[in-house]
């Protein structure tokens, strides 16, 4: 018994844990199914540096890629009833919301709003966290939303939206539909404020998050073959009984469609959304294009 615990257990133990290390340091790419090298990922902002499949980044990994050196401050969302329903499907929610805290990285829900200089203009972000709960949007969300929208008006300051959801937090029932208006309202504050408001359409962008606040942007943006719409094609496929086109709901097909600005690469992101403030921020941009 005791070589058996002694002797061949750790042997095992140690055959299996070496087998675990090296999956820490690749990924496969979910399109191209080539092993990518962690740190290379990490460095080319988590896009697939074989085929440019742009998988779906935190916003804590994307905000230093935004702002000038990669400077910002983040404003903690505003405080809300937790679980106001004591909702509860195969699992409580407030179990559900503690595991997503445990993997939240610097958010209390599934929205990140920062602040920071973009090509030396103040500009107010805000993102959604696909990670947590399917950066679905519950009353946390709204309010953080809100909060965005305030604060760009404050300051001057253009807003800028990365979507990147699943839609309503069904767990919060009408007081996450509720968020649909609030944050139509939010936004259209930004707007009435001449301010700009950009949104920045991400894998995916679906039900509630784009029927409210992701598709009310002055000018939008979307990365790569990124997944937008409100149901999914089989919904939509069952309900109209035809077959749906080829690219359907993906960023390339809705710029083809007029619903989509420009579909923009991760890398080339900062600098198209700089170009863009300063053609709506800079009085002098606007003079000479009033100008004739
Ligand atoms: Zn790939």
């Amino acid at each position: 018994m005791n070589w058996l615990t002694n002797f061949v257990r750790p042997k095992l133990r140690a055959l299996v844990a070496r087998k675990e290390a090296p999956e820490n340091l690749w990924l496969k790419c979910p399109k191209c199914e080539q092993m990518l090298f962690m740190r290379d990922w990490e460095a080319n902002q988590e896009v697939c540096t074989h085929c440019g499949h742009h998988m779906r980044i935190r916003p804590m990994k994307r905000l230093p890629h935004l702002f000038d050196e990669g400077k910002y401050e983040l404003h903690p969302l505003p405080k809300v009833t937790i679980d106001p329903l004591k909702f509860r499907d195969t699992e409580r929610y407030d179990a559900r919301l503690k595991k997503a805290l445990a993997k939240a990285e610097g958010t209390t829900d599934a929205l990140v709003v920062a602040s920071g200089l973009m090509g030396s203009r103040m500009t107010v972000v805000a993102a959604l966290d696909f990670g947590f709960m399917g950066g679905s949007m519950g009353t946390a969300v709204g309010e953080g939303l809100v909060m965005a929208a305030e604060l760009a008006v404050a300051r001057k300051a253009p807003l800028i939206v990365f979507s990147a959801s699943g839609g309503a937090r069904m767990q919060e029932g009408i007081l996450s539909l509720m968020q649909l208006t609030r944050t139509t309202i939010a936004v259209r504050k930004v707007k009435e404020a001449g301010l700009p408001y950009i949104v920045v359409l991400t894998d995916p962008t679906t039900g509630g998050v784009s029927a409210s606040f992701a598709m009310l942007g002055d000018i939008h943006l979307a990365e790569p073959d990124a997944i937008i719409g409100f149901a999914g094609p089989r919904v939509i496929q069952d309900t109209i009984r035809q077959e749906l086109p080829e690219g359907f709901q993906r960023s390339e097909y809705l710029l083809e469609h007029g619903m989509v600005d420009a579909v923009v690469h991760r890398h080339k992101l900062r600098e198209t959304l700089i170009r863009m403030i300063t053609l709506l921020m800079d009085p002098r941009v606007v003079e000479s294009v009033a100008a004739g």
